[in-house]
């Protein structure tokens, strides 16, 4: 019988561990959000993490800009924020309207308030082993691990998928915690052999019921990344979820699974950046 990973249970006792540490700090946590034009998603993205720091005692500056932002304006607000010392995140809610340079802005958020841990420095500092700050996402689903005592030592891992922000940096931790990783892509061949041996299968695909039944091996855990949208508007993963339950000893349900932990592993980066500027 399938054990649920119940992300949102786990995340509430992150954000109440927050919380406590935060209050120990000296000066109160900020977080400073920067969210260019006017995506719905992005605006449901940006107030979830607003009421995160809200439920975590850390303050929240939103700053809205128009669509029509230029590259240099943008900029000069990341310089500011970046000099800021009520300032301890930095968050740029991506993606960007056209014609502004991710990267550049990416680039331009100092590494000691690049909380979302995108800046090459972290991502560096994390490949070594030597982290400020871990991806959100990809150590959201390490905390779910942990928490549930599923073991990662010597343990055949698929990853699939080798974004920046998920897929690379999850096969990386899953290595660090000395997992046996396959990382897979578009180009990969024989892809079911391969997540068929898999003792934990991480999908961050972002394709509707992407991983079936018959890519599965028996007792295996299945951690489901993607925030997809189904036929009928209805979010879900990658997993075809009511053949694949039943296979599995552990799986995470598209919502409920994934997504808390990022914006609770976010909440914990400010923690820790805040005690890294009050030292
Ligand atoms: P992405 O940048 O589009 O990357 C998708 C990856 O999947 C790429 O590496 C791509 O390979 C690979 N891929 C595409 N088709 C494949 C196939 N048939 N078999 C194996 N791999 C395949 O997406 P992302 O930003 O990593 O996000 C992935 C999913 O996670 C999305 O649904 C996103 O919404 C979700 N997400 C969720 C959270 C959360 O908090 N739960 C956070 C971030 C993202 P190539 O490199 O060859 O193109």
């Amino acid at each position: 019988m399938a054990t649920r990973i119940d992300g949102k249970a786990l995340a509430v006792k992150v954000k109440e561990r927050v919380r406590e540490e935060a209050a120990k700090l000296p000066r109160q946590p900020g977080l400073a959000v920067i969210l260019v034009g006017d995506d719905p998603a992005s605006r449901v993205y940006v107030s979830g993490k607003e009421k995160d720091c809200a439920e975590c005692g850390i303050l929240s500056f939103e700053h809205k800009l128009p669509a029509e932002t230029t590259q240099e304006e943008l900029l000069a607000l990341i310089e500011k924020l970046n000099a800021d010392p009520a300032v301890d995140g930095i968050l740029c809610q991506l993606p960007l309207p056209g014609g502004l340079d991710e990267e550049a802005v990416i680039n331009a958020i100092v590494p000691d308030k690049d909380v979302d841990c995108f800046h090459p420095f972290n991502v560096g500092r994390m490949v070594i082993g030597e982290p400020v700050f871990l991806p959100c996402t990809p150590a959201g689903v390490m905390e779910m691990l942990r928490e549930y005592e599923i073991p990662i030592r010597g343990r055949r891992c698929v990853v699939l998928g080798r974004s920046n922000i998920v897929g690379k940096p999850m096969s990386i931790l899953l290595t660090q915690s000395d997992g046996t990783v396959t990382t897979c892509h578009s180009r990969t061949e024989n892809l079911a052999e391969i997540t068929r041996q898999a003792d934990i299968l991480v999908s961050a695909v972002g394709k509707v019921r992407c991983v079936t039944a018959d890519m599965v091996k028996d007792g295996a855990v299945v951690i489901d990344v993607a925030m997809n949208r189904d036929e009928n508007g209805k979010l879900c993963g990658d997993v075809d979820f009511a053949a694949v339950e039943p296979k599995t000893s552990y799986i995470t349900p598209v919502p409920g699974g994934v997504g808390p932990m990022t914006r609770a592993v976010l909440m914990e980066n400010i923690l820790t950046a805040a005690r890294n500027h009050q030292a």
